[in-house]
């Protein structure tokens, strides 16, 4: 009995699993034509001062929206794309997009821009994006490259090379999902990023989860100890933000300063009289 139950699961997750396949090529195939339709926007985050709601810059996240199926998420698309190569030029789109928005902001705010492992590491990507601040004017010191550990991983040597010829044209480099990734401390130590983001994990559970709390302490430690400023992820409640900001940590992003949008709805803050959000939620600060 328990060979055929074996047999009728094991079909099961063969059905199942060729679906999955299925719909992976699907969209891998959709994702070749997205930029050309027009499909692909860009979405960005306000990173914010912890004690003033003072915005300091924004993070661009790409956003798929498909002709049938609406929008698909970052989460599912990406490793696709990273996958099928086809990250190569919807990365460069992003970077270019990105960059000739933040260009022409009145202030000049910085603009963080997430790149993958494949991108990283492929032929010519110092030279692009040199060139990307050259054509749309961006000043280097304006740009943030956000790069995950695992990216790291995959060719350490080249990707240290390409991190250091990032920081002689003058881009800053941020750690991305800090503490979800491998031996972290010595990444830190061996590459030269100039900002920590602390992932949104670890925030999400600093109210019932001591461990998580313990994690943030450290990571906020471990930025003073090495002189690099620490970001939280993820900050949605006015409890979160109190406890980073009585942990010292100095800015934060998250669905509480606001939730990734279209730049047209941060106007304001672009331009020269509006710096910080408003913020009922601030006051919660320090109560
Ligand atoms: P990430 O770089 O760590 O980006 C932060 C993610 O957290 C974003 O998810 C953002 O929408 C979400 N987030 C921000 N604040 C909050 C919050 O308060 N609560 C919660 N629950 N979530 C929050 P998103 O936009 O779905 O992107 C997921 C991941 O996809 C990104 O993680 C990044 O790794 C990747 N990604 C997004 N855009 C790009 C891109 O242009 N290029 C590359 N290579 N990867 C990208
Ligand atoms: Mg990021
Ligand atoms: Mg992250
Ligand atoms: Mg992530």
């Amino acid at each position: 009995r328990a060979k055929t139950e074996g047999k009728g699961t094991y079909r099961f997750f063969e059905a199942a699993m060729g679906a999955q396949i299925r719909e992976r090529r699907s969209l891998e195939h959709d994702l070749r034509s997205a930029i050309a339709n027009g499909e692909l926007s860009l979405a960005y985050q306000p990173q914010a001062q912890v004690d003033t709601g003072e915005v300091n810059g924004f993070e661009v996240l790409l956003r798929w929206n498909h002709p049938t199926r609406g929008p698909v998420s970052p989460s599912t698309f990406i490793p696709i794309a990273e996958e099928s190569g086809s990250i190569l030029k919807i990365g460069e789109w992003v970077m270019h997009e990105a960059c000739r928005e933040a260009a022409n902001w009145m202030r000049p705010l910085a603009i963080a821009v997430n790149v993958s492992a494949l991108q990283l590491t492929s032929d010519g990507f110092v030279e692009f994006v040199r060139r990307t601040l050259e054509d749309t004017g961006l000043p280097p010191e304006r740009l943030e490259i956000e790069i995950t550990e695992t990216a790291l991983i995959r060719d350490p040597n080249r990707a240290l090379l390409t991190l250091q010829k990032l920081k002689a044209i003058g881009v800053n480099l941020a750690m991305d999902d800090f503490g979800t990734g491998y031996s972290s401390l010595s990444n830190l130590r061996a590459f030269p990023f100039d900002k920590i983001k602390i992932d949104r994990s670890f925030i999400h559970e600093v109210h019932d989860n001591p461990q998580a709390a313990a994690i943030v302490r450290a990571v906020l430690g471990l930025g003073r100890g090495l002189g690099l400023p620490v970001i939280a992820e993820g900050v949605e409640t006015s409890e979160e933000l109190s406890f980073l900001g009585s942990e010292g940590c100095t800015e934060a992003q998250g669905y509480l300063f606001g939730r990734p949008a279209p730049i047209g709805e941060f106007v304001p803050l672009l331009s020269n009289n509006v710096v910080a959000l408003p913020k009922p939620l601030l006051r919660a600060v320090g109560d």
